[in-house]
C-alpha cells in the first residue's frame, strides 16, 4: 500500500526507520529488511549511519533482491546546512554516503538554522555549532532554504521534497512562497501526541503525513528523556492491550495501524527480524470506530522530541 504524493510519486505506507541503527549492524539490517519486503528507508544525515545503510542497499541491489526504482529512500537536511549555498553540498554528501544517484524524498529535518560546520570539522555535527556545547544560529529564512531544495528537484537529484517538525504556521507561511509545495510532513505522532487539527489541515492541503515515534515514549527512554521515562508505556496501556487482544494483534500493530488507517505513513525501526515482519504486516486488519474513539481519549499533548529541551528553541510553544 502506498500514498500518492502531490509530486506524482508513490510513497509506501510502511517503511523502515534508520535512527539509532548501530553502525556495525546497519548494512546487514537494511539488507535483511529489504529481503523481508521493506522498500522505504527513512534516513537522515544526523543519524550518522548513511554509509552503512548505503552498503546494505547496494548489497541488496547487487544480489538482485530489489532495484533502485523499487526503493523509496528518504533523507533529511541537517540544521547546519540551511544556508542555500550549503544545501546541495549537504545533499551531495548524503548521496555519496548512500551510494545513490538521487533521493526519493529530501526533508528539512527541523525548522532551525544552526551555524554551518564544515564536514572536516565534524560530520554529522549534531548540536555542535563550532563552539563546544554552545548553540549558534544563522539568519536564514526557511523559504530561502526551501528554494534551494526546489532547485534539487529541478536538477533531478531529488524526486520529492518535504519538511519535518514544522508547526502549522510555519507550513502556512512556507506555502505562501513555495514554487513546489512540500510533498510530505514528517512529525512525531502517537496516541499521547495526536495533533488532530494539524494533520487534518496538512492533509487538506494535499501534503502527505508520515508519523515518527509511533510507539510514543519507547524510543526516548534509552535517551534518558525524563518525560519518556515517566510516561506510562503504550505497550502496557490497558486501552491498547484490550484493542490488540480483540483483534488478535500486537500492541505495536495497533499503534501502527492507527496511523496507516488514516493514510498516515509509518516508519518504525526494529533490529529484530520477527518485529520487522510484524510491523510490515499492519495493513491486514482494521480498527473499529470505537477503537479509534478509545485511542483518541489518550491524547496528552505529550511531545518527546522538542527543540525547547535542546536550547529553548520555540518551535512548538
Ligand atoms: P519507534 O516508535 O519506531 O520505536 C522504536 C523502538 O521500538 C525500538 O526500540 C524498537 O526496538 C522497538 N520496536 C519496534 N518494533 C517493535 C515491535 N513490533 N514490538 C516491540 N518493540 C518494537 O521510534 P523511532 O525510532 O523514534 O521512530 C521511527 C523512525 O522515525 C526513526 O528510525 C527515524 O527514521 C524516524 N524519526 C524521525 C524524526 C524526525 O525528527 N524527523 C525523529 C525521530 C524518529
Amino acid at each position: 500500500m502506498s500514498i500518492k504524493l502531490n509530486s506524482g510519486h508513490e510513497m509506501p505506507l510502511v517503511g523502515f526507520g534508520c535512527w539509532k541503527l548501530e553502525n556495525k549492524i546497519a548494512a546487514d539490517q537494511v539488507y535483511d529488511a529489504i529481503k523481508t519486503g521493506y522498500r522505504l528507508f527513512d534516513e537522515a544525515q544526523d543519524y550518522g549511519n548513511e554509509k552503512e545503510v548505503g552498503d546494505g542497499i547496494k548489497h541488496a541491489i547487487d544480489d538482485g533482491l530489489t532495484s533502485r526504482e523499487e526503493l523509496f529512500i528518504t533523507s533529511k537536511l541537517w540544521n547546519s546546512y540551511h544556508d542555500p549555498k550549503n544545501v546541495e553540498l549537504a545533499l551531495d554528501r548524503i548521496l555519496s554516503d548512500l551510494k545513490l544517484e538521487y533521493l526519493d524524498l529530501f526533508l528539512i529535518h527541523f525548522p532551525i538554522a544552526q551555524k554551518f560546520v564544515s564536514f572536516d570539522e565534524k560530520y554529522p555535527p549534531g548540536f555542535y555549532c563550532g563552539d563546544g556545547g554552545n548553540f549558534h544560529f544563522e539568519n536564514i529564512p526557511l523559504l530561502d532554504t526551501w528554494h534551494a531544495m526546489e532547485k534539487l528537484v529541478e536538477k533531478g537529484k531529488v524526486k520529492s521534497i518535504g519538511i519535518s517538525n514544522f508547526n502549522g504556521s510555519l507550513i502556512y507561511d512556507l506555502l505562501r512562497g513555495a514554487k513546489i509545495p512540500p510533498a510530505v510532513l514528517q512529525i512525531e505522532h502517537h496516541p499521547y501526541l495526536q495533533q488532530e487539527r494539524l494533520i487534518e489541515w496538512v492533509q487538506s492541503q494535499g501534503i502527505a503525513v508520515t508519523a515518527y515515534s509511533s510507539f510514543g515514549p519507547l524510543s526516548f527512554v534509552e535517551l534518558e528523556n525524563k518525560k519518556a521515562i515517566d510516561a506510562p508505556k503504550l505497550f502496557e496501556h490497558d486501552t491498547i492491550k484490550r484493542i490488540a487482544a480483540n483483534h488478535g494483534k500486537t500492541c505495536a500493530q495497533v499503534l501502527l495501524r492507527w496511523s496507516t488507517q488514516r493514510n498516515i505513513a509509518v516508519i518504525p525501526k526494529s533490529s529484530k527480524q520477527e518485529r520487522a515482519i510484524e510491523n510490515l504486516e499492519v495493513n491486514k486488519f482494521n480498527l473499529t470506530d470505537d477503537d479509534i474513539k478509545e485511542i483518541k481519549k489518550l491524547d496528552k499533548g505529550l511531545r518527546f522530541n522538542d527543540p525547547w529541551d535542546w536550547n529553548h528553541i520555540p518551535v512548538f510553544i
